[in-house]
């Protein structure tokens, strides 16, 4: 047998074991992995290697330091899982698993290609009631992203709306609970979502101290070129 087969049988293995991959080329690997003592042999060295990294217990945000979280990319739960991995491991110890959406996140967390994973509800209540643990969290802080074409008018009409179905929500908060579990598809009841993490706001205004603190953050990290300012972005 080729080199390359060997070498791609091992590639598609370690990107199976981090990421996932594509049926077809998972039914490739199966089938030489029956074929090659020596990749079988990697295979089973990997896969205990993995087993003693996944032994170590995740406890407090500093067990984190060089442990993938996985986040869907360029969203915000990959920028507030780098904030909150920040403060707590150091930048340089700060690892990011990229994996989609909440759902696909979920099932990594479920069958063990991802150790920590960034959510939302409902699946931090799913999450509890299946066994998961908390590690850190973080609320929402009541921002929002409008069209910069609307007149001041429309945009007051669309906070006025926004800001009366968050009174609605907050003053009967399991009357509304079944359209945020819907997206755990029948896992979790609408009585099983928990209050604690479900944080609904006011529209806020994002001051320009906040505003420059995050862009600076974001810049300093390639994450944006920076050539807006707070003014042309930011409407009241
Ligand atoms: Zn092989």
């Amino acid at each position: 047998m080729s080199d390359n087969l060997h070498t791609r049988a091992q590639q598609l293995l370690a990107q199976s074991l981090i990421e996932g991959i594509a049926p077809a080329d998972d039914a490739w690997l199966r089938k030489h992995l029956e074929d090659c003592p020596e990749c079988r042999e990697h295979a089973a060295a990997t896969n205990d290697l993995l087993r003693a990294l996944r032994a170590v217990p995740i406890e407090v945000p500093r067990d984190l330091a060089d442990i993938p979280v996985m986040v869907q990319e360029l969203t915000g739960s990959h920028y507030t899982a780098i904030q909150m991995l920040e403060s707590a491991v150091g930048r340089e110890h700060v690892s990011i698993q990229n994996g989609g959406l909440p759902q696909a996140r979920y099932a990594a967390l479920k069958n063990g290609t991802a150790r920590a994973i960034a959510v939302m509800e409902p699946f931090i209540s799913l999450g509890l009631k299946e066994g998961a643990h908390i590690i850190a969290a973080s609320f929402y802080r009541g921002g929002e992203v409008i069209s910069p074409d609307l007149t001041p008018e429309q945009r007051k009409a669309f906070y006025d709306a926004e800001n009366q179905a968050v009174d609605l929500i907050n003053g009967d908060f399991y009357k509304f609970a079944h359209h945020v579990t819907a997206h755990a598809k029948g896992a979790l009841k609408p009585t099983e979502l928990l209050r604690a993490f479900v944080h609904y706001k006011h529209v806020d205004y994002y001051d320009a101290a906040t505003f420059a603190r995050a862009y600076d953050w974001m810049k300093e990290r390639g994450m944006s070129e920076g050539q807006s300012q707070h003014a042309a972005l930011v409407v009241g």
